[in-house]
């Protein structure tokens, strides 16, 4: 972040202020984690902060440090637009563009207050006052921490904020696998354990906290998986009829689509899973190496995210999206 803009940050976090925090649609570990972290941040600074979800999170996420206090847009749209309307100061973190908060867009198109992005995906959009967004993080959370830093804040980072910044730099770095994943990186980290967070206890909650059913689940969608080595490619899919039969909640099928690139030569790929309620599928999309998903999802679903994870959505049937995804990695190569 340049230097003005650290200033007149600290400038105007300098006196109590009226501050929403907002995380991105379907947020993820990065997203509640980021989002909660400067929450509590904020608190321990004096101001009012609140953090504004456009829909629910998942279930694997609602043990985080405040996130009782979340309120959900979709919920309680007058009570959030209220809040949104007051807000002195909007964060809005681990997303690039507005149309990533859903109808929460209409509502924060309009608002005059002074905003600050912090994100590290692609191409961000120059809605807010103050942009702090950078590619090469793995995480929001890894940039939040960075955030506290250059606010020369480090001493106020607790076991509660380092928790919340341990989830999302876990969370997007598959557990400090992906290649974003830096020596800084593990720095930060080191300096969360000094801070007490209890990391082993951490990785219990996010991943062994799986339901019966979501393993069955689990084990449907690789059954579906389909392999093009050709390509280097597969795919899974899932309708609405199996999410049912194994009565699918929130976050059920979190990180399934990183099964296809476990297989021996793939380097490319999908899930498809169809949502009847929004009458859309959404997509996920994650590659190994050069191949730049984030581009394919923004050129063919309607999506975008970064180079190696990026997802997006299909307003055709399940089986037309797959045709015409089959139809474009024989076009392309991989
Ligand atoms: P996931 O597949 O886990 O939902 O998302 C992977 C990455 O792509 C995340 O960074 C997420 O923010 C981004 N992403 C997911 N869905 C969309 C979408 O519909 N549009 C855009 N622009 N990014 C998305
Ligand atoms: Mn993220």
């Amino acid at each position: 972040m340049k230097k003005e803009a650290i200033f007149a940050i600290q400038n105007l976090l300098a006196e109590p202020k009226k501050i929403a925090i907002i995380p991105h649609r379907s947020p993820d570990g990065d997203a509640m984690g980021s989002t909660l972290a400067l929450y509590h941040f904020l608190l321990k600074l004096n101001h009012q902060a609140v953090v504004i979800a456009p829909n629910d999170f998942p279930n694997f996420l609602a043990w985080l440090p405040g996130s009782e206090t979340v309120l959900i847009y979709e919920n309680d749209r007058e009570h959030c637009t209220k809040i949104l309307q007051e807000a002195e100061i909007v964060f809005t973190l681990d997303f690039n563009a507005l149309h990533r908060t859903g109808e929460m867009e209409q509502v924060l198109n309009k608002l005059t207050a002074t905003m600050i992005m912090i994100d590290h995906h692609q191409k961000p959009d120059g809605f807010a006052t103050f942009t702090y967004s950078d590619t090469a993080f793995g995480s929001t959370c890894e940039m939040i921490y960075n955030f506290i830093s250059f606010l020369d804040k480090t001493a106020l980072i607790d076991k509660t904020i380092a928790t919340c910044i341990y989830t999302g730099i876990t969370t997007d770095s598959g557990s400090f696998r992906f290649p974003s994943t830096t020596s800084t990186t593990h720095r930060i980290v080191a300096d969360l354990i000094d801070r007490g967070i209890e990391n082993s206890e951490i990785h219990n909650q996010l991943f062994d906290n799986n339901s019966y059913n979501r393993l069955q689940l689990l084990g449907r969608a690789l059954q579906n998986m389909k392999v093009f080595p050709e390509y280097k490619t597969s795919y899974i899919s899932l309708s609405q009829k199996e999410l049912d039969e194994f009565h699918y909640e929130k976050g059920d099928t979190e990180g399934i689509v990183n099964y296809g690139l476990t297989i021996k030569g793939i380097n490319f790929a999908a899930i498809f899973i169809e949502h009847r309620d929004e009458n859309i599928i959404k997509i996920s999309f994650r590659s190994q190496g050069n191949f730049d998903v984030n581009q394919f999802a923004r050129d063919n679903f309607n999506g975008g995210g970064h180079i190696n994870a990026a997802g997006g959505k299909s307003y055709e049937s399940l089986k037309e999206t797959i045709k015409k995804f089959e139809n474009l990695i024989s076009k392309i190569t991989i």
